[in-house]
């Protein structure tokens, strides 16, 4: 930018009235050129003579109405969000809050209730244990004769069924039979 197109452009520059490149070019230009600095300073004291010692005449009423009534007026029709904006927003907050809360209950519902039925697993599995080891006859089948047991053990692919208790034998020991 030459000094003159920086002095051409000083009023506006200083009255804020220049686009933005065009503002950061003068700048640059006055930053670096004394001549347009000193130049700048005088634009500016003018500017602040006139404005405060010429006489200031106010403006006939009839200039001022007209003026007013050819002013644009502020919309007074809100908008839609406007309208709506006081009722939508707590709404809108509740569903964002049972956005965020709702994984978090079911998630842990879920790790509640599987953490119920391990331990019921688990309490049942110590249970079985246990009455096996406290009971008098821990083998589901007991007998002499390896004719009676083999059926048993023939069903072991497929679901077992309880051998029936026979009659005692002469010896007074209970067996037990498949079916
Ligand atoms: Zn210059």
């Amino acid at each position: 930018m030459t000094c003159e197109d920086a002095r051409a452009q000083l009023l506006d520059y200083q009255r804020g009235r220049l686009a933005l490149p065009a503002e950061s070019e003068v700048r640059a230009h006055l930053d670096g050129c004394a001549d347009c600095t000193r130049d700048d300073a005088l634009e500016h004291e003018l500017t602040r003579a006139l404005e405060q010692r010429l006489p200031l005449h106010p403006a006939p009423i009839a200039l001022k109405r007209r003026l007013a009534a050819q002013w644009p007026t502020p919309s007074t029709q809100r908008s839609w969000w406007r309208r709506w904006r006081p009722v939508l927003m707590p709404a809108l907050a509740f569903a964002a809050l049972l956005m965020l809360v709702t994984p978090v209950l079911y998630y842990e519902r879920t790790a509640s209730r599987m953490a119920g039925e391990r331990a019921g697993l688990v309490a049942e599995a110590v249970n079985d244990h246990l009455r096996v080891l406290a009971s008098q006859h821990p083998l589901d089948i007991e007998s002499g004769d390896v004719h009676q047991v083999k059926p048993w053990f023939d069903c072991r692919g497929r679901p077992a069924r309880r051998p029936r208790p026979a009659r005692p034998r002469s010896s007074g020991r209970w067996t037990g039979a498949s079916t």
